[in-house]
């Protein structure tokens, strides 16, 4: 089987290893347009915030003698008659499988001088890649004043990550509300008023319209209410748009993403499959790794023999979280976050909300369960809710109880990972369960990193490394407990 796959980021090159490890017959062949091997994308933000190095986030490169990497060379153009992929490079890939891994572009609003015929103009960049980090970490040393459009979760992430490098900051939000999409108003006031304590100005309810330059530099922006803002840097978060221009130049049917059935491949071709960022299975594209990965492995499960593709994982309860990771402000959502008043289920909600030390947390449950929270400022509640959340564990009668702590007995204060039942998931990026780390760990696996490789765990956010750490340490002292056999014993 020669499979061809367009995409070396963080789901083609995960495909293509597994599919050349698990696939006997198939031979594959990657193109990827970056110059770069594979690289964890979601901690581009943290290499900004200089809390990763831009060297420090490589993912294992695909490796396999029946994989070929063209790094650095796109796909041009797809031939889908005589099942052909036209590279950059001029060379000619025949396949009987490709799977489509383009991932997402950078939306870039329409802001007048934003570009010139050459590319965005100096200063002015999106952070997408690492080339895009990398020219912002080049622009900092000269840098004092920056301009981040966009509040939703990468827009407050890069903020506060320029902030904590001592850059003076101004966040632009065309919505009335920070993360309009999670957060309700009080929610957002008080991570508006976190924002401000780190020193970052917040103006919403305008976008940029134009950007000013002086010497080909962006010199400043001119707001949607006639305002001038100087600056140095303007980096646009403002959201991204599924890479399909490969897919509809071939005439595969398209709309915000490539058109995918439960199987992964094209209504119109079933030769052409895509996974990842790109595509827009049945349920909707999330923009989350997580997705993009459990695409990835049930295309290689149906390909390696399984007569139907194995069921999505049901994401409801997981990608539905969203934590934002931003330097000195915490915020976490899930389920019906910011929403609940327009819901039809029966909820009970209860809040606290202490602006002054930008605390706010929001339990929303229904029928015993939690279904949606939101938490600002608050790391230990924000863990304690997740896990009531993603585990669907039944709730007190009174929800106040979640959010007033300590409550000795109550479940709200099962925090611990030892807490969890086996089949419980703890790596929600990579759906690995507490019961294969502990395997894993049971096989000899002794360090995190040992854990990684074996399970893969941790290899994507990294919201769970605490926890495989506390298994590892758990297993450990079990292990110093456990009495030492000699002699007869041993017999
Ligand atoms: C700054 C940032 C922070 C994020 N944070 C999170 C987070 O906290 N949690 C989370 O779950 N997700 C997060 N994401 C999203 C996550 O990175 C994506 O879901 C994930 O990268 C999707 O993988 P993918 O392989 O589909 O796309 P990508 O990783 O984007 O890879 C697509 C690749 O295809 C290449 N390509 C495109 N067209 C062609 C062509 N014609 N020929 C050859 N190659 C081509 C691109 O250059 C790119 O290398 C974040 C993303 C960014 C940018």
């Amino acid at each position: 089987m020669r499979i061809v796959v367009i995409g070396h980021g963080m789901v083609g090159s995960r495909f293509a290893q597994d599919a050349a490890s698990r696939i006997p017959d198939a031979h594959v062949t990657v193109l990827g347009r970056e110059p770069h091997a594979p690289y964890n994308r979601v901690l581009l933000s943290s290499v900004v915030a200089g809390k990763a190095a831009a060297d420090g986030i490589a993912l294992d490169a695909p490796a396999h003698e029946r994989i070929d990497v063209l790094q650095g060379v796109a796909a041009a153009a797809i031939d889908r008659e005589r099942r052909i992929v036209t590279a950059s490079d001029g060379s000619l890939h025949r396949y009987d499988k490709l799977v489509l891994a383009t991932g997402s572009a950078a939306r870039i609003p329409q802001i007048q001088h934003v570009a010139t015929p050459d590319g965005l103009v100096a200063g002015v960049s999106v952070l997408k890649d690492l080339d895009d980090a990398q020219g912002i970490l080049d622009a900092l040393p000269k840098a004092r004043r920056a301009v981040v459009l966009g509040a939703g979760v990468l827009g407050l992430e890069v903020a506060t990550g320029l902030a904590a490098r001592g850059i003076a900051v101004t966040l632009v939000h065309h919505a009335e509300r920070l993360m309009e999409r999670q957060l309700g108003s009080a929610a957002s006031a008080v991570a508006a008023g976190s924002l401000g304590r780190l020193g970052i100005t917040v103006i919403t309810t305008t976008s940029v319209t134009r950007v000013l330059e002086r010497r080909g530099r962006v010199s400043g922006v001119v707001l949607g209410t006639g305002a001038e803002v100087l600056t140095d840097m303007l980096v646009m978060c403002a959201g991204t748009i599924p890479e399909t221009t490969l897919a509809r130049r071939a005439g595969l049917p398209c709309e915000r993403g490539v058109l995918v059935g439960e199987d992964l491949a094209s209504p119109e071709d079933p030769h052409v499959c895509a996974i990842g960022d790109c595509a827009q299975p049945p349920e909707g594209g999330s923009g989350l790794v997580a997705q993009g990965w459990d695409q990835s492995t049930r295309l290689v499960d149906l390909w390696a023999g399984a007569r139907t593709a194995r069921p999505r994982t049901e994401d409801a309860d997981t990608t539905n979280v969203v934590r934002v990771k931003a330097t000195g402000l915490e915020v976490v959502t899930m389920g019906l976050s910011g929403k609940f008043e327009h819901g039809e289920r029966e909820l009970r909600a209860v809040r606290i909300s202490d602006p002054a030390v930008g605390r706010f947390v929001e339990v929303v449950v229904s029928h015993g369960l939690l279904v949606g929270a939101t938490v600002v400022g608050d790391k230990t509640t924000a863990t304690e809710l997740q896990a009531l959340y993603t585990r669907m564990l039944p709730v007190p009668a009174d929800p106040a109880h979640l959010i007033v702590r300590p409550i000795p007995g109550a479940a709200a204060t099962r925090r611990s990972v030892a807490d969890m039942d086996d089949d419980d998931t703890v790596c929600q990026c990579n759906g690995v369960s507490k019961g294969r780390i502990c395997a894993a760990i049971a096989d000899g696996c002794a360090s995190p990193e040992d854990v990684s490789r074996a399970t893969r765990a941790s290899t994507g956010c990294g919201d769970c490394k605490p926890q495989v750490k506390e298994l590892l340490e758990a297993h450990a002292a079990s292990e110093d407990k456990a009495p030492v056999l000699t002699g007869a014993g041993e017999a």
